[in-house]
């Protein structure tokens, strides 16, 4: 297939990216490198330029017979979208509209969207699945909330077929040691820590240990970046070939508390880090663990990195090779 990538520059863009091109897909991505990395775009064409910008989408769609698009450019901090919400509206909003009318424009009518756990807001129950209430509680989970309205309407007024996968904790890095997380700033709780045990960071800062969880720190569902990846691939190939679009939660089923994220840290890089205890994050759900049985039913999804030591080891890999020495 020839697939539009929209934000391939970026931490899951990019892993996306050299996942469909070694699968034998023709690759082309848009990114305007606000916070992507031309050097990340190891496979396929690469165009500079934003989502917003009409003339850019539509000689894209014109000039090459593109069968489906996939959304990453999407911003992604929670604090800034409280602080800041204009621009998550307009970039998370606006600009997808604007992509998504061109497609119509061009029948384009294949999409998948970078969808987040954020769209549930705080949760009634746990693990959370696709049927659970959707009230977020910011601006950034309400901008793909209503991303994933608007494609639901769009699909019964003109036929556009979208998956939204709905990504709990993202992590790890491409085994392959090619590709990595690289957010400036970064704000997640693996990269930081493990920036703790390679000396770059002087400590790791705890958010809050007053959780009603065992002990007492948040609770999260980290996911391998390739088993994110193989599944948006996989929702891709069903929707075309069902001809309809879904919903997935994508996790493990399985939560760690920061406590043993940051041990698992320390058994893996084998240094000492440091941790400071801070007062809770604003915006923080206690546990957000995903059930994900919708999308190992319907897409025969396996996530082949189940174990957190897995994960944090190709992440840490990527820190000490790639990171550590730029
Ligand atoms: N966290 C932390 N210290 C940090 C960064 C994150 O204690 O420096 C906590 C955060 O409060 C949350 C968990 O780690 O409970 C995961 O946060 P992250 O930002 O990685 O992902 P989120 O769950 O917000 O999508």
């Amino acid at each position: 297939m020839k697939i539009l990538v929209v934000g391939g520059a970026g931490y899951i863009g990019s892993h996306m990216v050299k996942q469909l091109a070694n699968a034998g897909n023709e690759i082309i991505t848009l990114d305007n490198l606000s916070y992507g990395y031309r050097d990340a775009v190891k496979y396929g064409e690469f165009i500079e330029g934003d989502l917003g910008d009409t003339t850019v989408l539509t000689s894209i769609f014109k000039s090459r017979d593109i069968d489906a698009v996939m959304h990453f450019a999407g911003f992604i901090q929670v604090g800034e979208s409280v602080l800041k919400p204009a621009i998550y509206y307009h970039n998370n909003v606006v600009n997808t509209l604007n992509l998504l009318d061109t497609m119509m424009r061009h029948d384009i009518t294949n999409f998948i969207f970078s969808s987040t756990a954020a769209i549930f807001g705080e949760p009634d129950y746990t693990p959370i699945d696709e049927k659970h209430t959707k009230q977020p509680i910011n601006p950034y989970g309400h901008s793909k909330l209503m991303i994933e309205q608007i494609l639901d309407d769009y699909d019964k007024a003109y036929g556009l077929r979208a998956s939204c996968l709905r990504y709990f904790n993202a992590a790890g890095a491409d085994p392959d040691g090619e590709l990595g997380e690289r957010h400036i700033p970064e704000t997640h709780l693996i990269p930081l820590v493990l920036q703790a045990a390679s000396g770059r960071r002087q400590d790791i800062k705890v958010f809050g240990d007053d959780y009603p969880t065992d002990d007492g720190t948040c609770v999260r569902d980290y996911i391998h970046i390739n088993d994110l990846c193989e599944a948006h691939s996989q929702a891709l190939q069903r929707m075309i070939e069902n001809d309809q679009s879904a919903r997935y939660n994508l996790g493990n089923g399985k939560g760690f508390s920061v406590k043993q994220v940051i041990d698992v840290a320390k058994e893996v890089s084998g240094k000492e880090i440091r941790v400071t205890m801070e007062p809770r994050r604003a915006g923080d759900p206690a546990v957000l663990v995903a059930d994900a049985s919708l999308a190992r039913k319907e897409l025969n999804w396996q996530p082949k990195f189940a174990d957190l030591t897995e994960i944090v080891k190709t992440a840490w890999d990527w820190e000490v090779n790639f990171l550590s020495k730029q």
